[in-house]
């Protein structure tokens, strides 16, 4: 990425502020952060605006696979920004098993969806595997899992007949099209390009990746994810950390490209699976999966790809637990996951009902927020207001222990009885019967 110097070299040097920066070099800053966009600057010209764009393209390339992006990440490591597009996971369904099983197979992969702190963890795509070799098979079973299926879909097969046939069902999903190699890419090249998809590039090694992609780029298309067929999982890490660092640290372009392995069943394929989060990977394909392999990869996943600058937060909103009426106490608290899903289970436990109200602190925690002025009672009664807490029950309002001091301030802003708290989660259940019971 250029630097913000860089960037201001090629902009007007007006200061004119049309794009809401206050001088040029604010602007520039912003586009080095990737803050801003160079289309938010209406007089920079065309041949300026060119060089900026090409210069600031991530090295790895975004691919599209239906709704999913892929690759677009420009660091090597997390801490240094944060990894942009999370790693998509497949399972492959063959063409010729009958449409029962194919009906199974897509019903146990939908069973892979947990919702762990307010997040789905699910599987994103079908890999359809052409195993029947005959167009209208393929295209049957493209079809029947399309009706059974709303995500991504890839086309699994180096067949073109078969391609085309899956193609008239699925073009609008845009599909990967994963089976060119040395062989066949003259020929898959060109159909990827007439339906705008991405192609997986199945390459023997890192020489021939590049030798596949430049072949591919000749053709007059780029949007490839490229298979870099390791043997196991030392050269999985190996040739995924080659291909980032070089795109990465040497703008090495015919290794910029998202990476993806095609793993079968089994330990060896969850170690790959594990191996290709950590480490570059934008795509697995399963043969299958069980749930117990899934949870913790979804998990892995959901680490690797969360912002670390940013906590994980959920809604500002009003969570009635445990069916409150209207005259159940409210409580309130912060939006950090961790804070609200501690709470959430404590009051469960307690068997009261209880509605529970999320103020949007920018995922700090009570303390924190309270010290950063997020969680102020002016805060805290716009919350009230938006969810019209106040009007759906009559009774008390429980303020956390730890912003005692608040207490009064808010009581005389929402004239409803406050009282206080606990300091400690834990001890939300017995708080809640002693009061509810006196
Ligand atoms: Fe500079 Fe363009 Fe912003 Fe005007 S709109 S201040 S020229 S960057």
């Amino acid at each position: 990425m250029p630097t913000a110097i860089e960037f201001f070299k090629l902009l007007p040097k007006t200061n004119c502020k049309d794009c809401g920066q206050p001088t040029c070099l604010a602007f520039a800053m912003l586009l080095s952060n990737q803050k801003a966009s160079i289309e938010d600057c209406p007089h920079v010209q065309q041949e300026a605006k060119e060089t900026l764009a090409e210069a600031s393209a991530p090295p790895v390339k975004t691919v599209k696979v239906g709704n999913i992006t892929m690759g677009g990440e420009t660091v090597l490591y997390r801490h240094e920004r944060r990894f942009d597009n999370p790693i998509a996971y497949a399972i492959s369904i063959s063409d010729n098993i009958g449409e029962d099983a194919i009906k199974e197979r897509v019903a146990h992969v939908k069973s892979l969806s947990f919702d762990r702190i307010g997040m789905i963890f699910k599987v994103d795509l079908i890999s359809v595997k052409c195993a029947s070799s005959d167009p209208n098979t393929y295209a049957d079973a493209v079809k029947l899992i399309c009706s059974e299926w709303e995500d991504g879909i890839i086309l699994e097969t180096d067949n073109t007949d078969c391609i085309k046939a899956a193609m008239e069902i699925c073009k609008d999903r845009l599909p990967l099209i994963y089976g060119a190699d040395d062989g066949n890419v003259d020929a898959l090249v060109p159909l990827a390009k007439e339906y705008g998809c991405a192609l997986g590039l199945i390459c023997k090694d890192m020489d021939n990746a590049v030798d596949l992609v430049k072949k591919g780029e000749s053709l007059g298309y780029s949007n490839f994810i490229l298979d870099l067929s390791p043997k196991n999982i030392n050269e999985c890490l190996e040739r995924h950390t080659i291909a980032r660092r070089a795109a990465i640290k040497k703008k090495f372009k015919p290794l910029g490209y998202p990476l993806m392995n095609r793993v079968g069943y089994g330990e060896y394929a969850v170690s790959t699976a594990v191996i290709s989060t950590l480490k570059y990977g934008s795509l697995v394909i399963f043969d299958d999966l069980k749930s117990y392999e899934a949870l913790p990869l979804f998990t892995l996943r959901q680490n690797i790809y969360t912002d670390p600058q940013v906590p994980i937060q959920v809604k500002q909103d009003l969570y009635p637990i445990g069916n409150p009426d209207e005259h159940s106490p409210i409580m309130f608290t912060t939006n950090f996951s961790l804070t609200y899903f501690t709470v959430r289970a404590d009051i469960e436990k307690s068997k009261i009902p209880v509605w529970l109200q999320i103020v949007n602190t920018e995922g700090l925690s009570v303390l924190t927020a309270y010290s950063a002025g997020k969680f102020e009672p002016e805060r805290i009664v716009e919350a009230f207001e938006e969810s019209g807490v106040l009007n759906k029950t009559d009774g008390p309002v429980i303020i956390p222990g730890l912003v005692t001091r608040m207490s009064g301030k808010l009581q005389e802003m929402i004239n409803r009885k406050v009282i206080v708290g606990t300091n400690e989660s834990r001890d939300i259940p017995k708080h809640l019967r002693e009061i509810t019971s006196e």
